[in-house]
C-alpha cells in the first residue's frame, strides 16, 4: 500500500504537494475550475495539520516564450485563494532565491504556489524531462512530498517523480480516490461489467481492450474507433474514420470474443464534417462512400441500453460520437443521461467524456468522474504509473 498524506506528521513541516492545475483559461479567466476544487481536501488537510504549503502544478505546454504569458498560474493563485478563502502567496518564479528565501519565511498553515513547473521545459525540457538537478532544487525547498496530480502520474516529470525519489513522500486525497476507484475496474468489478469505448483511434484502446476483455461481460464500441471493427467485420463503412493498421487487431478481437464486443447498428453520417448540411440517420449497412459515420444512432443507443439496463459495473472512456458539434453529440448526451440513473457502479475516465459529464450537469450522478484522461487510460491498460511506483510503501 502507498503511504497517503495520512501517514505523515505534517506540523510545522514544508509540504511540497504536487496538484494538477491544468485548468482551461481565456483571457486570463477560469473557465472550468474543477480541477482547482479537486484539490482542495488535501490542500486544507495539510493546512488544518500546520503545514507549511508549497504547491507545484503545470499548465498547459510552454514551448516559446510567448506560452509563459498564456500559461502563467497568476490567476490560479487568485481563483485558489477565493477558494480556500485564505491568503495564497503567489511567486512567479521556478527556481531562484526570491523562491528559496520566501519558502524559508514560511509560517505552518502558510500557502505558497510556485509558478507553471512547464516553464523549466523552455530551457531543455528540464521538468518533463526530469532534470535532476531541477528535481533537487525542488525536493531541497521541503521535508515531504506529497502527489495528487493524477493527470500528470503516468509521466516521470521533475515535478513528481524527480522529488518523490529524494523526499518522504505520499499521495494526496484524489489520487487516493482514483485509485479506489480504478481498482473497481481492475480487479474487483461486479458483474454483469460492461466497458463503453469510444474517441478518434482504435490505436489508443487497444491496450485497454486487451487488459479488459477478460474482465468485462461486455466491451461497447462507438465513436470513430467504432469503424474499424465495423469494416472487419465486412461492414461498409464510407469514408469514416479508419485505422488501416489495425484492421486486423479488431478481427482477431471479434473473432476471439463474438458475443462480448457491441458494436453500433446505426449512425448519424454527413458528407462533410465541418458544414453539416445533409446529415443522415442511417443503418450501418446504407452509408454511402462519400458520407462520414460521425455519430451512433437511436437503434444503436437502444442496443447498447438493453445491455447496460442489468450491468452493475460500467466503465467508459471516449465519446461515441464527434460531440462538441451538437448534431453529433446525441448519443454521447443519450448514454449520459441513461447512466446517471442507472443503479450501478458507473466510472467514467477520459479527458473528453469527464468534461462532456461535467459540462452537461451530470458531475455528482456517477460513482467517479477520472480527472486523468492519459493517467486513467494507462491504469485501465494495467501498467503501473511512475508518478505513483515511486511514492513510498507504508
Ligand atoms: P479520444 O481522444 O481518442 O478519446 O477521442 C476523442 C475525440 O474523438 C473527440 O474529439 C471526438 O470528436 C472524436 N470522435 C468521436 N467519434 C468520432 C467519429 N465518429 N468520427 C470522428 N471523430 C470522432
Amino acid at each position: 500500500m502507498k503511504k497517503t498524506i495520512r501517514d505523515f506528521d505534517l506540523n510545522d513541516k514544508k509540504v511540497i504537494i504536487r496538484v494538477d492545475f491544468n485548468v482551461p483559461i481565456k483571457d486570463g479567466i477560469i473557465t472550468d475550475d474543477n480541477r482547482i476544487r479537486e484539490s482542495l481536501e488535501t490542500i486544507n488537510y495539510a493546512i488544518e495539520n500546520n503545514a507549511k504549503v508549497i504547491l507545484l502544478s503545470h499548465l498547459g505546454r510552454v514551448k516559446t516564450v510567448e506560452d509563459k504569458e498564456k500559461n502563467t498560474l497568476e490567476p490560479i493563485a487568485f481563483r485558489l485563494s477565493e477558494l480556500l478563502d485564505k491568503e495564497v502567496m503567489f511567486v512567479d518564479e521556478t527556481r531562484s532565491e526570491i523562491l528559496t528565501d520566501a519558502v524559508n519565511e514560511m509560517r505552518a498553515g502558510d500557502v505558497i504556489l510556485v509558478e507553471n513547473t512547464r516553464f523549466e521545459d523552455l530551457d531543455g525540457n528540464k521538468e518533463s524531462g526530469n532534470d535532476s538537478d531541477l528535481g533537487k532544487y525542488w525536493a531541497s525547498l521541503g521535508d515531504i512530498f506529497i502527489n495528487d496530480a493524477f493527470g500528470t502520474a503516468h509521466r516521470a516529470h521533475a515535478s513528481n517523480v524527480g522529488i518523490a525519489s529524494i523526499l518522504p513522500s505520499g499521495i494526496g486525497f484524489l489520487i487516493e480516490k482514483e485509485l479506489k476507484n480504478l481498482d473497481i475496474a481492475l480487479n474487483n468489478p461486479d458483474h454483469p461489467y460492461a466497458v463503453i469505448l469510444g474517441g478518434a483511434k482504435v490505436s489508443d484502446k487497444i491496450g485497454v481492450i486487451e487488459n479488459l476483455v477478460n474482465k468485462a461481460d461486455y466491451i461497447i464500441i462507438g465513436g470513430g474507433m467504432a469503424y474499424t471493427f465495423l469494416k472487419a467485420s465486412g461492414l461498409p463503412i464510407g469514408a469514416s474514420l479508419l485505422d488501416s493498421e489495425n484492421i486486423s487487431f479488431c478481427e482477431r478481437i471479434l473473432k476471439e470474443y463474438p458475443d462480448k464486443i457491441i458494436l453500433p447498428i446505426d449512425n448519424v453520417v454527413s458528407t462533410c464534417i465541418d458544414t453539416p448540411t445533409d446529415v443522415r440517420e442511417i443503418f450501418i449497412n446504407d452509408i454511402k462512400d462519400n458520407e462520414i459515420g460521425l455519430d451512433i444512432g437511436k437503434a444503436s443507443v437502444k442496443v447498447f441500453k438493453d445491455i447496460l439496463k442489468d450491468c452493475k459495473l460500467v466503465v467508459w472512456n471516449g465519446p461515441v460520437g464527434m460531440f462538441e458539434e451538437e448534431v453529433y453529440s446525441g448519443g454521447t448526451k443519450s448514454l449520459l443521461d441513461y447512466l446517471s440513473k442507472l443503479d450501478a457502479k458507473t466510472i467514467i475516465c477520459g479527458g473528453d467524456t469527464a468534461s462532456a459529464a461535467i459540462n452537461l450537469g451530470y458531475k455528482d450522478k456517477f460513482t467517479h468522474i477520472s480527472t486523468g484522461g492519459g493517467a486513467s487510460l494507462e491504469l485501465l491498460e494495467g501498467k503501473e504509473l511512475p508518478g505513483i511506483k515511486v511514492i513510498g510503501e507504508k
